[in-house]
């Protein structure tokens, strides 16, 4: 089996374009072209990763961080800790992988599994992506139209959340006129042609959008359909990163932090703020989320529950909420558990493991 048939699996269950535009998730470096021999997860890649790789026989090692993360890297020399790594993966013709802020913001994927450890329950997202569609309007004679709808909906258009094959339809009229040249499906060069038609409006995944384009140019009986694309503002529900969820019973601030520590197996946390009620709504984030600090207050958190805040983040709340930072590995280590087991349990030919070797190398005292 090769490396690109595992990669169409893991991207069929988090596809690539969920992750944010910031992001490099998916391939770092290698040949997809390659036969897998075992896979290796991670949660960053490390010298010490690649070598436990190694001595596994494993050729694919999936980190949930991206090696190569910011534009700016110009060259690679094994004198750096980015360059050494990529040196010893192409060396040993390793091939690199993440799955970052695309397993983050997915269905059943970090934050999900955040959400389920605190034992949420009535989860949503906190922060719904935005830019994941866009709108197709189409003028199409009325005979035609509802073949047109039907290969447009089968490539993909027209879903929204558990509904499918949504459209609004509108009827009017198209006014033509044919040049020299043309060969038009109805009417005649040189005659002003009025036509009944339909205006047909359908929502479509925003990556989908070569596909619809596709299909319109092939299915709308003319030769030149007139058709719009709008960019839209609406956000998808199911999708982005950090949730909120509440607790089937209301705990003291004390008690959740505590009962945190222990789901979460934390050595600390640190908080600010004081509230005279009870947590029940909590908001998490796994990894860096002070820029959702915000959104958790919006949607009345009692507590948000992050890592990575800066000093300044904790003061953000003014005790309408808990904001406690458990640190970025604890918030979401246990994304390996999810990449392991999506790979495992799909693929049986070869060998997969999570890495025994990596460990936090940061200390507490
Ligand atoms: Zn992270």
């Amino acid at each position: 089996m090769k490396i690109k048939e595992v990669i169409q699996h893991i991207e069929h269950k988090f596809p690539l374009h969920w992750q944010e535009d910031f992001d490099n998730s998916g391939i770092q470096c290698g040949d997809k072209e390659r036969t897998v021999t075992g896979v290796m997860v991670c949660f960053d890649m490390s010298e010490k990763v690649l070598d436990e790789a190694i001595a596994k026989n494993c050729n694919m090692v999936i980190a949930h961080h991206p090696l190569i993360y910011r534009a700016d890297l110009k060259r690679i020399e094994p004198n750096n800790r980015i360059g050494k790594i990529l040196f010893k993966a192409i060396e040993n013709k390793l091939f690199l992988y993440s799955m970052h802020t695309n397993i983050d913001s997915g269905i059943g994927g970090g934050n999900d599994l955040f959400s389920e450890k605190l034992g949420l329950t009535d989860v949503k997202v906190l922060s719904p992506k935005k830019d994941m569609f866009k709108k197709l309007v189409v003028y199409v004679p009325f005979e035609q139209s509802n073949q047109l709808k039907e290969k447009l909906f089968e490539a993909g258009a027209g879903q929204i959340g558990k509904y499918e094959q949504c459209s609004y339809n509108v009827e009017g009229y198209g006014t033509f006129l044919p040049l020299e040249g043309s060969q038009p499906a109805i009417g005649n060069v040189g005659k002003i042609e009025e036509v009944k038609e339909e205006r047909v409006e359908m929502i479509f995944p925003a990556h989908l959008q070569s596909r619809i384009v596709k299909t319109v140019y092939t299915n709308h009986p003319y030769e030149e359909p007139a058709f719009d694309i709008f960019k839209l503002e609406n956000e998808d529900r199911s999708i982005g990163l950090g949730r909120i969820g509440v607790l089937p019973e209301p705990m003291e601030v004390a008690d959740f932090l505590q009962f945190a520590k222990e789901r979460l197996q934390l050595k600390v946390i640190k908080y600010s703020g004081k509230i005279d009620r009870k947590i029940r709504t909590v908001a998490v984030c796994g990894g860096g989320g002070s820029s959702y600090i915000k959104a958790a207050l919006q949607a009345n958190a009692d507590i948000y529950v992050t890592g990575d805040l800066k000093y300044h983040d904790f003061f953000i709340p003014e005790n309408k909420m808990i904001l406690a930072d458990i640190g970025h590995f604890e918030g979401e280590n246990f994304i390996r558990e999810i990449i392991y087991n999506e790979v495992s349990k799909n693929f049986t030919n070869f060998a997969s493991y999570i890495s025994e070797q990596e460990k936090l190398e940061i200390h507490f005292i």
